[in-house]
């Protein structure tokens, strides 16, 4: 018999969901989800980083993104969807954690350096902003999760928490299981201009995205050829996306075709990857229009909220008990 592992992962609620989220991660959580215990978190405090000004935008995207969750096709009954403001078990363990990490070790991290650049936060960044990376590792260990299945950029965030995890075990004696990140079948997808596809970032293809959104972002996609006989690189972007979104045999046809200049125009190549990632999305689309209602997703999330705490409770009792924080 297969031995079931306990799995956590999330998004933060700056947007909704994207191509990249799905290949990153959504593909992998699916997956893992038929044979294992999975945690799905909102990460809706963490949010409050980049958008403390905003809570209404906060709180309209982490429906949408419990919409996109249910339109790729993760089954409420088998995944457990949590709301990370409705678990108090979690700022609490982030606070008791956060004793546990130098600070100079946190603000090491090299993913949140880059989103310190990347959000305009370098020199104007809250107090919790370095307290999210310790936070996160607190939804993690919350949920005593053995896997984590994310994007590249997340590694340098589960490393941290690893670390954590081990020093509490070491003078507290064996409380957490120690966490493993697994990156889904493509670790950094691109966005239209390039750089890391993000939410915050303006340059991503939504999951919910219509087929003409698609097209004209695809469009979008930066190649450098000046014509069609002119052999080009399939180093870049587009082939990115051709090797992601394209059959195998295809993308390896078109690859050689590309690097020969064998008239074949980015244009093309575009429409067709295009119409991929359309027929990727179209049964996304059309089971996300079956959530349109805010009621049924609010007690789908109550009714969620109490599984998580249940388990979250748990934790962090056996945690303050270890630590001699039981009265
Ligand atoms: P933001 O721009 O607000 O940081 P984001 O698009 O980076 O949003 P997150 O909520 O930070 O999304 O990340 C959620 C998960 O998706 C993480 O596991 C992250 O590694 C993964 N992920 C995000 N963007 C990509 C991408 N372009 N390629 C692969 N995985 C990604
Ligand atoms: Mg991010």
């Amino acid at each position: 018999m297969e031995i079931v592992m306990r799995i956590l992962t999330g998004d933060t609620p700056t947007g909704r969901l994207h191509l990249g989220h799905l290949v990153g991660s959504l593909e992998s959580r699916l997956a893992l989800s038929r044979e294992h215990d999975c945690f799905v978190l909102i990460a809706n405090v963490h949010a409050f980083t980049t958008r403390a000004d905003r809570p209404a935008e906060i709180r309209r995207d982490t429906l949408e993104i419990v919409r996109d969750y249910l339109a790729v096709g993760l089954d409420p009954d088998r995944v457990t969807f949590v709301v990370q403001s409705e678990i108090p078990a979690i700022a609490e363990l982030t606070v008791l954690l956060a004793m546990l990490v130098p600070f100079q070790r946190v603000m090491r991290n090299p993913t949140l350096k880059d989103e310190l650049v990347a959000k305009g936060l370098v020199d104007r960044h809250s107090f919790g902003f370095p307290l999210y990376a310790v936070g996160q590792c607190a939804d993690i260990l919350t949920f005593r999760a053995e896997l984590v299945p994310v994007g590249e950029d997340q590694l340098a965030h589960v490393e941290l928490c690893r670390e954590i995890a081990r020093r509490f075990n070491l003078l507290y004696g064996d409380t957490f299981p120690i966490p493993e990140a697994r990156v889904g079948r493509v670790g950094r997808l691109a966005g239209v201009d390039g750089a890391k596809m993000g939410k915050s970032a303006g340059n991503a293809i939504m999951l919910s995205d219509d087929s003409e959104t698609i097209r004209a972002r695809i469009a979008r996609l930066p190649t450098t050829r000046q014509s069609i006989t002119e052999p080009g690189d399939t180093n870049g972007v587009l082939f990115q996306y051709v090797r992601t979104f394209l059959p195998a045999e295809r993308a390896d046809e078109l690859a050689d075709r590309y690097t020969r200049g064998d008239s074949i125009g980015d244009g093309t190549i575009k429409a067709e990857v295009a119409a991929a990632i359309d027929a990727l999305l179209a049964p996304m689309r059309s089971r996300r229009a079956e959530y349109l209602e805010d009621a049924p997703l609010l007690d789908l999330l109550r009714d969620h909220a109490r599984r998580a705490n249940a388990i979250a409770g748990d934790t962090l009792a056996r945690a303050k008990a270890a630590m001699g924080l039981a009265f």
